[in-house]
């Protein structure tokens, strides 16, 4: 039992709204990602839990069933973030010169 942030009423952590007042209890953000060609039907959802500090990533057949599902804590996420960004200014200096090298 956790109180409920808006009302103090006392709810168990597996309800997302307070039986009390209604108020949500758990603050998610969900996006859906279309896959890539080769996986035609499938889709990614990011599930990023504000208040449990975590992000779940699930892939859904076009039948609407989770496959699979992973949650990372933040710092993982943030690491995912940065690896999916473009590219640091020195990496492309050091794949730039690497390039050249291969002339
Ligand atoms: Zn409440």
């Amino acid at each position: 039992m956790t109180p409920c942030a808006h009302c103090g009423g006392e709810v168990e952590e597996r309800y997302r709204y307070c039986p009390w007042c209604a108020a949500p209890l758990r603050r998610k953000l969900v996006e859906f990602f279309r896959a890539h060609e080769r996986d035609h039907g499938k889709a990614l959802r990011v599930s990023r839990y504000l208040d449990e500090r975590h992000v779940r990533f699930s892939v859904w057949d076009e039948s609407g069933r989770a496959e699979a599902a992973v949650s990372v804590d933040e710092r993982e996420a943030e690491r995912l973030a940065r690896f999916l960004g473009p590219p640091r200014p020195r990496q492309r200096t050091i794949d730039a010169l690497l390039e050249t090298l291969r002339l």
